[in-house]
């Protein structure tokens, strides 16, 4: 028998569990979930529990649709958030199809298998996520709660009790938080989670999302993780701290020999380059919707320009500074994702992207020390020769879709649907008449 699944059936009887959750994600990252009785896990363990898969978004159509769900025993947490008799619990679970293969559909799948590949390589992925998001009175997203700002500490930050609840929260489901602050925006707020490797991570970053949502509607109010919800304030990213240790738990980023003085290894330089090569390829996955792209605009706190520095925040990739004897908080930080993004699909191709730079031993551009690239607008700096992200849903889609590499990472199942899906949300969107051409236009012309 299975250690993890024999804890689950103990703890469900212990803690009065009686309905235990399954929990995954569809294309886009949204969580699905249903409830199972105690009595079939056992069952669900061993065989899945079957579901239609045709009604979830990039599974598959009707012809094909009985899907199974796997419970992943060692994913197990009650939620604490609800009652403590009748107790709920929740596992996540893999995606496979009634012949028992893994589902290619299935993000979390995804980024097993490009998991699996840096193991085959000698490396484990460690991520640390910089989630940002807003606080709201409703659902509206007219009123904020706060006018503070960054690391503001007074009755300014009427949050704090928001946050406090939130990060217990987190703490009793087993996911450790490392620093919470205000964020820049008014009523914008982050959570940094302790790194882990990429696939409790991912799950974590599932779990964190529900999380915020959940304490912010018990205390009346509303949480979003939209990239830019207001035009004039800041945009919410998610910053993603990553490295790869070796089997052996050593820091495979780390080199205080390196002549360049970062520290920083040959592997952790052609990673960082793989990164930034691919960067306007899976632009598509870490910054997913027509709204991502209005954060990522120039004079703004999001990079638009291909490139790494030590302390530039303006830049791509940023190297976080190095506390001697803190070996293993060596790290890159990469700037552009936000928090809409599936983080399974998001993690499993910045993998991807930066194995494939250490395989190829791709060649790392100078550094962008001391410049101040925020000033520069997207067409100055390619007029400069500089590469940039694309400047919008539909540039990007269509550098994901031409994107062999993206396919071979994603597989043609979710390669296929998002080009689809997301050509078709920017063709919708091109559609619309905005506010802003009325004001413009409309009594000039
Ligand atoms: N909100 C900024 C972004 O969109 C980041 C600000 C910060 O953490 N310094 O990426
Ligand atoms: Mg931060
Ligand atoms: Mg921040
Ligand atoms: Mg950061």
């Amino acid at each position: 028998t299975n250690p993890d699944q024999d804890f689950v059936l103990k703890t469900i009887k212990g803690r009065d569990v009686h309905f235990v959750r399954f929990w995954f994600t569809d294309v886009l990252g949204t969580m699905k979930s249903f409830a199972v009785i105690p009595s079939e896990l056992e069952n669900a363990f061993a065989e899945g529990m079957g579901f239609d898969g045709s009604c979830i978004e990039g599974f598959c159509r009707t012809q094909e649709s009985d899907m199974l769900a796997y419970p992943d025993a060692s994913t197990f947490q009650v939620l604490p958030w609800r009652p403590d008799s009748n107790a709920v619990a929740r596992m996540f679970c893999t995606i496979k199809t009634p012949s028992g293969e893994p589902f290619e559909g299935d993000p979390r799948t995804v980024l097993k298998r490009i998991v699996d590949r840096a193991a085959q390589m000698g490396y484990v992925f460690n991520v640390g996520p910089e989630l940002e998001y807003y606080y709201f009175k409703d659902a509206e997203g007219t009123e904020v709660l706060d006018r503070g700002g960054y690391f503001d500490l007074t009755c300014l930050d009427s949050a704090s009790d928001l946050r406090r609840d939130t990060v217990l929260t987190l703490e009793k489901m087993g996911i450790p938080v490392e620093y919470s602050h205000h964020e820049n925006g008014p009523s914008q707020h982050e959570i940094d989670l302790r790194y882990s490797d990429a696939l409790s991570m991912a799950d974590a970053v599932m779990t964190y999302k529900l999380v915020v949502k959940e304490i912010a509607m018990k205390h009346g109010v509303h949480a979003s993780f939209m990239p830019k919800p207001m035009a004039d304030e800041a945009g919410s990213g998610m910053h993603v701290h990553q490295s790869l240790f070796d089997m052996d738990g050593n820091n495979a980023f780390f080199d205080p020999e390196d002549p360049q003085g970062y520290n920083l290894s040959k592997v952790a330089k052609h990673y960082i380059a793989g990164l930034l090569k691919y960067a306007p390829e899976f632009c598509a996955i870490t910054n997913q919707y027509v709204n991502s792209y209005k954060r990522l605009v120039d004079g703004g706190e999001a990079p638009i320009y291909i490139s790494w520095a030590q302390r530039n925040r303006s830049t791509l990739v940023r190297i976080p500074g190095y506390k001697p004897g803190k070996e293993s908080a060596c790290r890159i930080e990469l700037r552009s994702p936000d928090p809409a993004a599936n983080p399974y699909l998001a993690f499993a191709t910045m993998l991807a992207a930066g194995l494939k730079g250490i395989e190829d031993e791709l060649e790392l551009q100078a550094p962008a020390e001391d410049r101040d690239l925020f000033r520069l607008s997207r067409q100055e700096l390619r007029k400069q020769g500089f590469a940039t992200l694309p400047d919008s849903l539909g540039e990007a889609v269509e550098l994901f879709a031409s994107s062999g590499f993206m396919r071979e990472v994603l597989g043609e199942h979710i390669h296929g649907y998002l080009v689809e899906a997301k050509r078709e949300e920017w063709n919708s969107y091109q559609r619309n008449v905005t506010q802003w051409e009325r004001d413009r236009y409309l009594a000039a012309l």
